[in-house]
């Protein structure tokens, strides 16, 4: 641990040596540890001299959220409720044993780019003129050709703060919605008992990614015009660079004597995945059921084969095969072991 000062409201920080930013848990500004740091990034003198606002960082928002600890739990319940097999019992008896508010990290970068480029595509030649159809041609050969163009974006980069492996799985490729954000609100995290986790890499870094990604994006437009770019010029205009935090309710429970876990957006109350525990009961009579769909459609099409020549045969067979299908349906149905709502 380091200690910082923060430079809003001159508070005392205990900050994780390893942290290039930290949000200062009394007034809740975005602190630049690393810059404070002379972006060495380990401990050393406060540099002197510099204006305050250049540790700070000023667009920082907040993803508000829309439930508290109970609300969050009765969504929980009334989801795992209509999933078929479900255990009905599952409000009692399934004790939750970790209920937690994270609010995550995330940059959001706006850019708009004009990239001049000059490349190689092939063109078609066209030869033998066809002497049955005026206009037409029996043979086509393709040559490369010089082509320049310009391309003009605009772009919205997300990214996730943190890496990989700090991120619950089910969250790295999850779309945070950023559009109802409000500048950044410590009473908001308090008063709902939040925990807020800063970004893992620096706001320079953060930039440079996404930089990258608005340059990588820029050059798939320009692949769709010619195959081979020989030389470009970029133009990469960044309109704002904020820093988001958005809720996420991370609930574990258990049930049966076997841990289960949850992932809640905080701001939708949609459900980024959950684990269901279903029913031994209903796995059971769900096999017993796929496996008599599956035996009489197999027993139908037979049926149908052996009496050629029956009006009965095309039913047979087309109900048999129905018949498959939903048994396989049962199956796929126990065989899932996650769910999670579908995003939009
Ligand atoms: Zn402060």
């Amino acid at each position: 641990m380091v200690k910082i000062v923060c430079p809003n409201c001159a508070a005392d920080l205990d900050v994780a040596s390893d942290a290039p930013i930290h949000t200062c848990d009394y007034c809740g500004t975005a602190i630049q540890v690393s810059v404070m740091f002379g972006d060495k990034g380990e401990g050393g003198m406060v540099a002197g001299g510099e204006p305050k606002d250049a540790y700070i960082i000023k667009d920082h928002y907040i993803i508000r959220c829309h439930y508290n600890q109970d609300q969050v739990k009765n969504l929980l319940v009334d989801w795992v409720k209509k999933i078929p097999g479900a255990p009905q019992d599952f409000e009692e008896s399934a004790n939750i044993s970790e209920l937690k508010l994270r609010f995550y990290p995330i940059w959001v970068g706006e850019y708009a780019a004009t990239s001049d480029y000059v490349g190689i595509d092939d063109w078609p030649n066209f030869s033998h003129p066809a002497p049955d159809r005026p206009g037409w041609y029996e043979h086509v050969s393709y040559s490369p050709r010089q082509e320049s163009g310009r391309v003009i974006r605009e772009y919205q980069i997300p990214l996730m703060a943190l890496p990989e492996q700090r991120l619950p799985s089910y969250l790295r490729d999850y779309a945070v919605t950023t559009t109802g954000k409000e500048y950044f609100d410590i009473k908001h995290v308090k008063k709902l008992s939040g925990e807020i986790i800063d970004s893992a890499m620096k706001m320079n870094e953060a930039k440079a990614s996404m930089h990258q990604q608005v340059l990588d994006r820029q050059t798939r437009e320009m692949h769709k015009e010619v195959k081979q770019i020989q030389s470009r010029t970029d133009d990469v205009q960044e309109k704002g660079v904020y820093y988001i935090h958005f809720p996420v309710y991370q609930i574990g429970f258990v049930y049966n004597g076997k841990p289960h876990d949850a992932l809640i957006d905080g701001s939708s109350g949609r459900i980024v995945h959950v684990k269901v525990p279903i029913s031994t009961e209903f796995k059971m009579k769900a096999t017993v059921g796929g496996l008599a769909s599956i035996g009489a459609g197999l027993a139908l099409i037979l049926l149908g084969l052996l009496i050629p020549g029956m009006p009965i045969v095309v039913a047979g067979v087309a109900i048999g095969a129905c018949a498959i299908i939903v048994g396989m349906l049962v199956f796929s149905l126990i065989l899932r072991k996650q769910v999670s709502e579908k995003q939009r």
